[in-house]
C-alpha cells in the first residue's frame, strides 16, 4: 500500500552534499518548496578539511557561485584557511595553472587571445575546502528557509503520475519531483533502476596523513615508479596510487602496517610509518548513469557520474548539473517551461560528464607503471611545455571549453556569458543574481525593451553600455549564465529574438 504523507513539496532532494545544497538553493530562489533529506546526522568530517578536503574550482563553478552572490563568501572562508593555494604559488617563481596526471602548466604560458569572449580576470581556478563550500551553501539554504532533515537515509520511493513518495529514515515524504544528489552509491539511482555504465578501476588511490620515522627517506614531490605513483608533501601528507585493480578500496580497514607496506613497495624505500592519523582510499572507476531522468526522478552530481579525482573535476561537474537543472525544473513547476526544456538537462549535461570521464581515463593511461606510459608521459610533458599545449590543457581543465550544442549561430551561443562590466558599476553576473534570465542590450533599443516586456517575470531587460562590449550589440542570457542568442553584426531581427526567448522561457 502506497503511503501518502500530507505535505507536498515541489522537490525532494536526496543528499545534502554540495550538489544537493546548491540545487536546493537554486530551486528555492526560484520560488519552489524544497525538502532535503540527508543520511548523515552530522555533516562534519576531517576529510572535508585541508589537505584532503581541498577542491579546485573551475571557471564555470566560480561563475555560477558569482551569479548567485556566493563566490566572495567562498573566497573569504577559503582564504582564511589558506586553501586558495596562493601562499603556495607565491613561493614559486612561476604560478602553476593546473596539471594533467601531475604534469604542471603555468599561467605565463597561456595564450589568452584564444578566448576572444573572455574578459581579463575571468580565467584560472581557485581552491576551496569542502567544509567551507558546504558551510557557505548551508548558510545560504538557511537564509532561503530550506528544510534540511539530517539523519534521513533515503532507501526507496514510489512514483505516481503526479508525485513521488520517498521513504527515508522510517518516515515518508512527498514531492512532485525527486532529485538524487546522494553521491556515487546513490540509492535513488538504484531504486529508479537507472543503469550505471563505465570502466572498472585499475588502481586504489590513498590519501594519508602519517608520521614517518625519518621523512628524509622520501623525496618530496610527485614520483612515478616501477610499481605506481606517490606524492609526498613533508612532513607527512602522502598520496599513493597502487595499480592493484582497485582491489583494496573498501575491502579492508586501512591500517598503519598496510599503508607502510604499500608505501615501501611503491617508493622502493624502507620508509617506516610510526603513526597513521588520517586515511581514505579512492579508485579510478569511471561510470556514468545511462539516463539522468526517469519520469519524475532526476540524478545530479556523483549520483550521475563518478571518476577518479585526478584533475579535480567531479565537484565542478556536479555543481554544473545543479546550475543547469535548477531553473529548468523550477520553470516546469511554475508551468511556463517549454516542453523540451527538461529534456535539455540530460542533453546538455551528459556529454559534458562523458568528456570528463574520458579526461580522467587518459590520465590513468599516462600513470600506469609501464614503459609505454613513461614514453607517453615524456611526450605529454613536451606538449605541456609549449604555449599551444598549455593553452589547450588550461582550456579543458579550467572548464573554458564548455559549450552546449544549442544549434547554429554566433560562436558565443551555448557558452558562458562574459561578465561584462556595466555602465552603472554593476556586472552581468550581479544582474543574474535574481535568478531570472537577462537580455543585455548595450544600445538600449526600445524594440528590445518591448520584446523583453512580454516576459516580465522571467527576463530582466538590462539596457546599458559596458566598458568592453566585445563587439556585441545585445546578448540573451539564460538564468544559468549561458548565452542563448547574440546580436552582433547583422540587422537586428526581433522575431529571431522572440523565438530564442520562447525556446528557453516558454510562451509569453
Ligand atoms: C580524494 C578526492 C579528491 C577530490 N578532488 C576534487 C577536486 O579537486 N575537484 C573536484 O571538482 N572534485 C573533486 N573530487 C570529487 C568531489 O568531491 C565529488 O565529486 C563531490 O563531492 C560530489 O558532490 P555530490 O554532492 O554529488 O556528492 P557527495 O559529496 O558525495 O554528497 C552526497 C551526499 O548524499 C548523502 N547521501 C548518500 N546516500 C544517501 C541516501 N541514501 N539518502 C540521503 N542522503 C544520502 C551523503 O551523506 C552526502 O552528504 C574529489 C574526490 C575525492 C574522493
Amino acid at each position: 500500500m502506497r503511503p501518502t504523507p500530507i505535505h507536498l513539496h515541489d522537490v525532494v532532494i536526496s543528499g545534502a552534499g554540495p550538489v544537493g545544497l546548491f540545487l536546493a538553493c537554486e530551486l528555492r530562489q526560484a520560488g519552489c518548496s524544497v525538502l532535503v533529506l540527508e543520511a548523515a546526522g552530522d555533516p562534519s568530517s576531517p576529510l572535508k578539511h585541508p589537505p584532503f578536503g581541498v577542491r579546485g574550482l573551475t571557471v564555470p563553478t566560480m561563475e555560477s557561485f558569482d551569479r548567485r552572490g556566493l563566490m566572495d563568501a567562498i573566497r573569504d572562508r577559503a582564504t582564511g584557511r589558506d586553501t586558495l593555494g596562493t601562499a603556495h604559488w607565491r613561493k614559486q617563481p612561476r604560478r602553476p595553472g593546473g596539471h594533467f596526471a601531475g604534469i604542471q602548466f603555468f599561467h605565463d604560458q597561456i595564450d589568452g587571445e584564444r578566448w576572444p569572449y573572455r574578459l581579463p580576470g575571468e580565467v584560472g581556478s581557485v581552491a576551496a575546502d569542502m567544509a567551507s563550500i558546504e558551510a557557505v551553501l548551508t548558510a545560504r539554504a538557511a537564509t532561503l528557509g530550506i528544510e534540511i532533515e539530517r539523519g534521513r537515509e533515503v532507501n526507496g520511493f514510489d512514483p505516481s503520475d503526479e508525485d513521488v513518495v520517498v521513504r527515508a529514515g522510517g518516515a515518508t515524504f512527498r514531492g512532485r519531483w525527486l532529485v538524487g544528489c546522494d553521491g556515487a552509491r546513490s540509492a535513488v539511482r538504484k531504486a529508479a533502476g537507472i543503469g550505471f555504465a563505465g570502466t572498472d578501476p585499475e588502481f586504489t588511490g590513498y590519501s594519508i596523513q602519517v608520521e614517518l620515522a625519518d621523512p628524509g627517506v622520501l623525496e618530496p614531490g610527485r614520483h612515478y615508479t616501477a610499481t605506481g605513483m606517490y606524492v609526498f608533501t613533508p612532513p607527512g601528507t602522502i598520496g599513493l596510487v597502487d595499480f592493484d585493480g582497485g582491489a583494496f578500496h573498501r575491502a579492508a580497514p586501512i591500517t598503519r602496517s598496510h599503508v607502510e607496506a604499500v608505501l615501501r613497495r611503491i617508493s622502493g624505500t624502507d620508509v617506516t610509518v610510526t603513526a597513521l592519523h588520517l586515511a581514505t582510499t579512492w579508485t579510478d572507476r569511471a561510470f556514468q548513469a545511462t539516463e539522468y531522468r526517469k519520469g519524475r526522478v532526476f540524478l545530479a552530481g556523483d549520483a550521475a557520474h563518478i571518476h577518479s579525482p585526478l584533475g579535480g573535476q567531479g565537484l565542478n561537474l556536479g555543481l554544473g548539473d545543479a546550475m543547469n537543472l535548477g531553473w529548468k525544473l523550477a520553470a516546469t513547476i511554475h508551468g511556463h517551461a517549454p516542453p523540451s526544456l527538461l529534456d535539455s538537462y540530460a542533453q546538455e549535461r551528459q556529454p559534458v560528464a562523458a568528456q570528463v570521464l574520458d579526461w580522467s581515463r587518459a590520465q590513468v593511461a599516462l600513470m600506469r607503471p609501464s614503459r609505454s606510459s613513461r614514453a607517453l608521459e615524456t611526450i605529454v610533458r613536451d606538449l605541456l611545455a609549449t604555449r599551444d599545449g598549455a593553452t589547450y590543457f588550461a582550456e579543458r581543465i579550467w572548464g573554458l571549453s564548455l559549450r552546449y550544442d544549442l544549434g547554429d549561430g554566433h560562436s558565443l551561443v551555448g557558452r558562458s556569458a562574459p561578465d561584462f562590466a556595466l555602465a552603472d558599476g554593476s556586472t552581468l553576473n550581479e544582474q543574474l543574481r535574481s535568478g531570472r534570465g537577462v537580455l543585455l542590450d548595450f544600445d538600449g533599443r526600445s524594440a528590445l525593451r518591448d520584446v523583453a516586456a512580454r516576459w516580465p517575470d522571467r527576463l530582466l531587460h538590462v539596457a546599458m553600455d559596458a566598458r568592453d562590449r566585445l563587439g556585441l550589440g545585445a546578448v540573451l542570457v539564460r538564468p544559468d549564465g549561458i548565452v542563448a542568442w547574440v546580436h552582433a553584426d547583422a540587422a537586428l531581427d526581433e522575431t529571431e529574438l522572440a523565438d530564442a526567448i520562447s525556446r528557453w522561457f516558454g510562451a509569453a
